[in-house]
Parts: structure tokens; C-alpha cells; sequence
């Protein structure tokens, strides 16, 4: 029962379905005859990219790619690393990233920086989540679903030392959660 350990609820599973409904239906006018190719970063955005991608009603592929740069940590450690790579080729390709929160902004900076050197013919974002105060690199993403404020939160894809990735919702942590770690 990790529900015991969720302190608020900020997001609700109803919430987020009704978001991916609004979302899908942005893409699917904003994609419709390029055939994009919908990049999930995993592990996070597992859940957002299986809903969002069932809302989208045109053509599309879907890859998946691995970076790290937080670990187990909740303070990023500014370093991205490739730990999966993408099995398309991206040159001339229309690229949807798919996250599920941008924070410092890293992340993003460094895979949009990326598809660019690889000759994507365009590099979109859509993000569950966004913390705007965080952000340390110059990065926005094309569609949101929500922000959040300067708080760790996890669920519906988002971990604490790997786990709650599978609450249905979005939400903060009991303190003594951390302190018991
Ligand atoms: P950024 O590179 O933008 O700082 O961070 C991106 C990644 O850091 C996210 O994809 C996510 O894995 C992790 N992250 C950032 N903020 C949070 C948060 O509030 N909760 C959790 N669980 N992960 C976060
Ligand atoms: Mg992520
Ligand atoms: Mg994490």
C-alpha cells in the first residue's frame, strides 16, 4: 500500500486522463500527414506516453531512449548520460519528445541539442509535468500537461528511488519517507 506514503494528491488520475484527451487532440491536428516519430524517455514517461499516444488519432512511431542525469538522488547531478539509444534513424524525421517533467531543463537541452546534430527536420516536446522554477537551461516545452511548483513529486511515472512510478495520480511525499532512507 505506497499510497500510505503520499502526503497530498496534486494531480488527479481523472485530471490526467482528461489532459491527454485535450493534448491528443492538439497533436493530432498539429501532426496530422507527417508521420512523426514519438520518442519516450524512459522510465517516467511510460505511463504519459501510453495514454497520450491512444489519444493521438494519425499516423505515428513510437521509440525509446534512456538518459540519466539524477540517479537515485532528487538533486540533478548536471551530468546526462545515454544509457539506451533510439533503434530509428531521426534524420528528416518530425520528433515528438514525450517526458514526464521538466525541471533544471538538462534533460531536454541536451537530447533537443542532440536530434539537431543527428538532422531531425523538427524536435517538439510534450511534457506531463513542468517546474518552471527550477530551470537552469534555456528549455520549454511545446505542449504541457500541468505545472507544478518547486516541490519533488512522484507518481504516474515519476519514482522515488525507483519506486511509486505506478500510483495512478500525481503527488508529494511524506517527510518521513525520505528521512527513513
Ligand atoms: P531535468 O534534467 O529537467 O532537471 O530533470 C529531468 C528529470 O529529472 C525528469 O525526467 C525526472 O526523471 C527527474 N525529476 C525532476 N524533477 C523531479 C521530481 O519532482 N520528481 C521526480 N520523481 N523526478 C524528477
Ligand atoms: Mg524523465
Ligand atoms: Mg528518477
Amino acid at each position: 500500500m505506497q499510497g500510505k506514503d503520499i502526503e497530498k494528491i496534486l494531480i488527479s488520475k481523472e485530471e490526467i486522463t482528461q489532459r491527454c484527451v485535450e493534448l491528443g487532440e492538439m497533436l493530432t491536428k498539429d501532426y496530422k500527414e507527417k508521420n512523426p516519430l514519438v520518442v519516450g524517455i524512459l522510465k517516467g514517461a511510460v505511463p504519459f506516453m501510453a495514454d497520450i499516444v491512444r489519444e493521438i488519432d494519425t499516423y505515428i512511431e513510437l521509440d525509446f531512449m534512456d538518459v540519466s542525469s539524477y540517479g537515485n538522488q532528487t538533486v540533478s547531478s548536471g551530468e546526462v548520460k545515454i544509457i539506451k539509444d533510439l533503434d530509428t534513424n531521426v534524420e528528416g524525421r518530425d520528433l515528438l519528445i514525450v517526458e514526464d517533467i521538466i525541471d533544471s531543463g538538462r534533460t531536454l537541452g541536451y537530447l533537443v541539442d542532440l536530434f539537431k546534430y543527428r538532422k531531425a527536420k523538427s524536435v517538439k516536446i510534450v511534457t506531463l509535468l513542468d517546474k518552471p522554477e527550477g530551470r537552469v537551461v534555456d528549455i520549454q516545452a511545446d505542449y504541457i500537461g500541468f505545472n507544478v511548483p518547486n516541490e519533488f513529486v512522484v507518481g504516474y511515472g515519476l519514482d522515488y528511488a525507483e519506486a511509486y512510478r505506478n500510483l495512478p495520480y500525481v503527488g508529494v511525499l511524506k517527510p518521513e519517507v525520505y528521512q527513513s532512507n
